[in-house]
């Protein structure tokens, strides 16, 4: 069976972005940048990617091939992939690529509107971490979540899939590498795929909702809610920011009887935290501490330990 690796692993991104140009081993080629006004060669091309030290564009080889042929590379993956097979490699019989089959009932089913996209996007971006992982481990995810998620890196930002609870991809959020810039958006998403989703969504069904007790812990973003899941705490979140939790979402909870909205310790959390407090009846409640600890889950965690969160989850401390 023959997929992106195999198309990619066939194609030298010096030879497409500098043809006629020599090159030995793994060194780069140099050119003029195409994205700035470029006065020296500054777009130094390797064998699987590009990097920009003026402008600071990274592009891999999809990337590449997809902004070339003005295709969007998350929802066109597999044109592209089969694009740069037929134009560049010539394999025979791409196959489509089968979806990851539906083991679970569908705890988000409102989602199901929206067909998903390919998982091979997301396998192509979690390719792509290399050195990038660290910024997620610093922020105290394990490497096994790291993998399981499919946490990646593309085009100068991380990536984070959303799967609904049958492990289809809904959408890529991008988070902005703040290494490379520290201004515009910090999350972004894909055209025609930015309205809010439910994040982590498997802790709501029925085998989540019974080892856990009904209990799920709601968190304000997505790395905040991977961190608690990596110490094994059921939690969920959302896409899109504070502001973004819908009324569509409430049924997801059905099976919750406790629900601790942990949100970031500000005016827009505290207030986006009653209100949907509010939606979700008397099972919800607000967990809180003192801003001084921290100003989000993942802040606590780093300042107080995780032992300090969980005993806030339990009810054994009062943050405040
Ligand atoms: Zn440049």
């Amino acid at each position: 069976m023959i997929g992106y690796r195999d198309v990619v692993s066939k194609i030298d991104l010096r030879e497409l972005m500098a043809p006629g140009k020599s090159f030995r081993g793994n060194n780069p080629v140099k050119i003029m940048c195409p994205w700035h006004n470029d006065t020296t060669p500054s777009l130094a091309i390797y064998h699987d990617h590009a990097y920009c030290y003026g402008c600071y564009k990274r592009v891999s080889i999809l990337e590449w091939i997809a902004e070339e042929n003005g295709l969007d590379i998350a929802s066109d993956f597999r044109s592209v992939v089969e694009l740069a097979n037929s134009k560049y490699v010539g394999l025979i019989s791409l196959p489509s690529s089968p979806l990851r089959t539906p083991n679970s009932r569908i705890a988000d089913e409102q989602d199901l509107s929206i067909k998903p996209l390919d998982i091979s996007f997301a396998k192509y971006c979690h390719d792509h971490l290399g050195e990038k992982r660290a910024w997620f481990t610093g922020r105290g995810l394990t490497d096994q979540v790291i993998d399981s998620e499919l946490l990646g890196y593309l085009n100068n930002a991380f990536t984070i899939p959303v799967w609904n609870s049958a492990w289809q991809l809904l959408t890529m959020r991008y988070r902005r590498d703040d290494t490379i810039t520290q201004t515009g958006s910090k999350y972004w998403g894909i055209k025609t795929r930015n309205r809010a989703f439910l994040y982590n969504s498997k802790a709501l069904t029925r085998d989540y909702m019974r080892i856990n007790n009904g209990l799920v812990v709601l968190c304000e973003g997505e790395l905040d809610c991977l961190r608690l899941w990596c110490e094994g705490i059921n939690s969920v979140s959302f896409t899109n920011g504070v502001g973004a939790f819908r009324p569509e979402f409430v049924p997801s909870f059905s099976l919750a009887s406790r629900i601790l909205v942990a949100f970031d310790i500000d005016n827009a959390g505290q207030k986006e935290a009653h209100r949907i407090a509010d939606m979700l009846g008397d099972r919800a409640s607000i967990m809180t501490w003192d801003a001084s600890l921290g100003k989000d889950i993942t802040d606590l965690a780093n300042n107080q330990g995780i032992d300090y969160v969980k005993n806030l989850i339990s009810g054994e401390v009062n943050g405040i």
